[in-house]
């Protein structure tokens, strides 16, 4: 893309575009999402971005892995940043695909301000996040007037035991014990410190709590219980990242939609036969 100005011959930038794949699913991908995928020149994903999705642009799209470099390790964050402002200042529109929201623990601000700053042309284009859409899809409202009237989301990731953590578990607690809902990303690993943290907080014990992994993908997989029992659960059916965990009273909601979404097909396998939310086949 060329712009002639006066006599002399100036390069005009591309447009970053910062979009939210979602879940995974390819329909939960949005109309503008689906359309930028066929219209840029690059496309730069993350590893989270589900290999249905990443199979969507036509082949003159070309297509960049950022998640992982050839050893395994990861792309830097500034090696991203540095790609996306050279490719773009030569001209290229890209998009830069993340899961579910671009800006819900997905950098997506940062790489806004970065590409500002760089003087690169940049839009947001919000994805459904797997914070709402995890829980959602296995009949767990975020909210609901019997049960919850706020939604938290945090990172499960950072140890809930350093005194300078970011994150005030006691606060949480009392957030849960209010009949908030609680959604925790990125937290498989420390699942029995941030339940620990919970009732430690106060929370009651019998709360119950839900874990999804791989929302919307076809081997999804939930299983559910309470903030004393679902360490063990899911350890016993094998839970592994990425999965969002939800604690609240909205997961019981599930008990009497289950069977309903599982009728309209949209319920995917059930969380092990332990679940009697939604039995096995
Ligand atoms: N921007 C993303 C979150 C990125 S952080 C979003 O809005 O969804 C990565 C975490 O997201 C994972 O550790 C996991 O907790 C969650 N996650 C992403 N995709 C998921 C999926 N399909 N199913 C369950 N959890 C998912």
């Amino acid at each position: 893309m060329t712009d002639y100005v006066g006599g002399g011959r100036e390069m005009r930038p591309g447009t970053v575009s910062l979009v939210g794949a979602g879940p995974g699913d390819p329909e939960l991908l949005t109309v503008k999402a689906r359309r930028l995928l066929e219209e840029a020149d690059a496309v730069l994903y993350d590893s989270l971005v589900s290999e249905a999705i990443r199979e969507l642009p036509p082949a003159s799209v070309e297509r960049i892995d950022v998640g992982k470099r050839g050893d395994g390790e990861r792309t830097t964050q500034a090696a991203i940043n540095g790609l996306m402002v050279r490719r773009a200042a030569a001209g290229d529109d890209l998009v830069r695909l993340k899961s579910g929201d671009p800006c819900v623990f997905g950098r997506g601000g940062e790489e806004a301000e970065h590409l500002a700053a760089a003087g690169i042309p940049v839009e947001v284009v919000p994805g459904i996040t797997s914070a709402i859409a995890g829980p959602e899809l296995i009949g767990v409202p975020a909210t609901h007037r019997d049960h919850a009237s706020s939604l938290t989301v945090v990172t499960g990731h950072d140890d809930p035991t350093k005194t300078e953590g970011a994150l005030d578990w006691d606060a949480l607690a009392g957030s849960v014990t209010a009949g908030g809902t609680l959604v925790i990303l990125m937290g498989v690993g420390r699942l029995p410190d941030n339940m620990g943290a919970l009732r430690a907080g106060g929370v009651d014990p019998e709360t119950p709590v839900a874990v999804v992994e791989r929302a919307s993908r076809p081997d999804e997989f939930a299983v559910t219980g309470t903030v004393e029992t679902i360490t063990d659960r899911a350890r016993e059916v094998g839970i592994d990242p990425p999965a969002v965990t939800v604690v609240g009273d909205v997961v019981s909601v599930r008990d009497r939609v289950a069977d309903a979404l599982r009728a309209a097909g949209t319920a995917r396998p059930p969380g092990g036969a332990d679940d009697p939310a939604v039995p096995t086949e």
